[in-house]
């Protein structure tokens, strides 16, 4: 049996994705453009909005950014009172195909669209069982397995099909479900992925994260729970509990790199998480140093706590071109190393002769950190001392982070000492596992998922991670201008 953490990318997963929903506004499909256009963080490869006008479901997606996708043309296309959206994430290499949401089925009767965030452990297992039964698939991509299953199902109405088809998937899954009556959003009952709640007037609005809220005027109501399905129709709003009650492992890494600052996620403000954890990585892991700055922009909030708490001077040492995209995309180590050169240029008035604590949030290969001590050198920096608001990665997420495989996470095999030496600093220094929880205000992991820091995986991985050596087929529509 193939270990989930074999290599050939077999444990990379490309599902973290931003997903918004509108329901019961004459401008659903121009307030879901905007929501997307808040949750670019979350997806750069992909985006579609499916539109709906009580009749008939109208759809566009497209590859690029949410810009690149829609037009005006487009969006005249996309009428009606209800619509539900999605970014998808940018990943690397072949996995660069057009697996757009959200999907658009005939089904019943009547159209059914669905927006996914987050990844299936058991969507190869499942999808076997359904191709023994007959059940044609057009992609390999794990939502389709949510279709079929939903198809699959008896019940006599989309609700009980929705609960029946949910009921056999395991994983992560923050999900809208759109057809022409009714949308309904669920989160899976580990609640690893968020999902909010908000309203515009009497008009439902559910999305990844509350910033996407606050650029549409809608009013932040709640988180929507894990395990909760609501059900948001011409009649009102419902919400069922339709599965087996877990205890709920939200994903940390939200807090740590993945969510936007300015959202509140689980409940909680992003920024205040990041920068309680950089004045715990202060008190952890101190340093004499004349400046403390961030690597932007994720290590802003993180590298505030860090000074606030150490008493020495924040500064920004490193510039960002906000016109490059995330390097951590990018397919080969040359290209990454490049990138990273575009994207931050040293402030020599601030580093020259110099001891300099730079903060990052996250250690993942260890490519972005050395290539960073190198331009902090060149700029004049006498020491560069990195700190990290996070424990080292360890392990691949399989429940909706794109991460690489294990053998390319540098923490998986080399202990901080080699890691140090490897990207050339002067010292380094990683947060504690406890201290991932310092922006509570008692804290503990209980309730939260940090499998990537510490191997610890709350839903077993089913599919032995085979599920993303399938061909992923090409969808060859919603380019723009068609
Ligand atoms: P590296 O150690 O070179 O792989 O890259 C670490 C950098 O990537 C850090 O600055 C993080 O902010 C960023 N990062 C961490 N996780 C992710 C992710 N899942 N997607 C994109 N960027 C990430």
């Amino acid at each position: 049996m193939t270990s989930p953490f074999s290599r050939d990318s077999t444990d990379r997963f490309h599902d973290e994705c931003g997903v918004v929903g509108v329901f019961g506004h004459p401008e659903a499909a121009n307030l879901a453009y905007l929501g997307l256009y808040a949750l670019q963080h979350r997806g750069q490869e992909g985006a579609g909005i499916v539109s709906s006008d009580g009749q008939l479901l109208m759809s566009h997606r497209g590859l690029g950014l949410v810009a690149d996708v829609f037009d005006k043309e487009v969006m005249r296309r996309l009428i009606g009172d209800a619509a539900i959206a999605h970014n998808r994430y940018s990943t690397a290499g072949r996995t660069l195909l057009k697996n757009t949401q959200p999907f658009v089925v005939e089904f019943g009767g009547g159209g059914l669209a669905v927006a996914h965030n987050g990844n299936i452990v058991n969507a190869l297992e499942l999808r076997e069982r359904l191709e023994a039964r007959g059940s044609i698939f057009q992609s390999s991509v794990d939502t389709e397995v949510i279709i079929h299953l939903m198809a699959a199902s008896t019940g006599p109405s989309l609700i009980d099909r929705a609960s029946a088809a949910l009921n056999q998937v395991q994983g992560a899954y923050s999900l809208l479900i759109l057809d022409r009556n009714q949308m309904i959003a669920v989160r899976d009952p580990n609640g690893f992925r968020p999902l909010v709640l908000g309203k515009i007037k009497t008009a439902v609005v559910v999305a990844s994260e509350t910033c996407a809220l606050d650029l549409i005027g809608a009013e932040y109501v709640r988180e929507i729970e894990p395990g909760e399905m609501l059900v948001a129709s011409r009649t009102g709003v419902r919400s069922y509990y339709p599965f087996p009650s877990a205890k709920p492992t939200r994903c940390v890494f939200e807090y740590v790199y993945f969510s936007r600052p300015d959202s509140t996620v689980f409940g909680r403000s992003v920024y205040q998480a990041r920068k309680a954890l950089g004045r715990r990585l202060a008190q952890e892991r101190p340093v004499e140093a004349d400046v403390v700055i961030p690597v932007p922009d994720s290590g802003v909030p993180a590298a505030l706590g860090f000074a606030e708490e150490a008493k020495i001077e924040f500064d920004f040492g490193l510039i960002r071109n906000h016109y490059v995209g995330r390097t951590f995309i990018e397919p080969q180590d040359e290209i990454r190393h490049f990138g990273v050169k575009v994207k931050l240029n040293a402030q020599r008035q601030v580093l020259e002769g110099k001891r300099v604590i730079v903060v990052d949030d996250s250690l993942v290969r260890g490519t972005t950190s050395r290539k960073i001590v190198e331009i902090l050198r060149q700029g004049g920096a006498r020491e560069v001392h990195l700190r990290i608001s996070s424990p080292p990665t360890i392990g691949p997420c399989f429940y909706g982070v794109d991460t690489p495989t294990r053998e390319e996470l540098v923490a998986s095999s080399h202990s901080v000492e080699q890691i140090r030496e490897f990207i050339g600093a002067d010292s380094l220094g990683f947060l504690s596992e406890e201290g991932l929880y310092a922006f509570l205000p008692k804290p503990s992991s209980e309730g939260f998922c940090d499998a990537c820091f510490t191997g610890r995986y709350p839903v077993r991985v089913a599919d032995d991670g085979r599920s993303h050596q399938l061909v992923l087929f090409e969808v060859r529509e919603g380019q723009r201008g068609r």
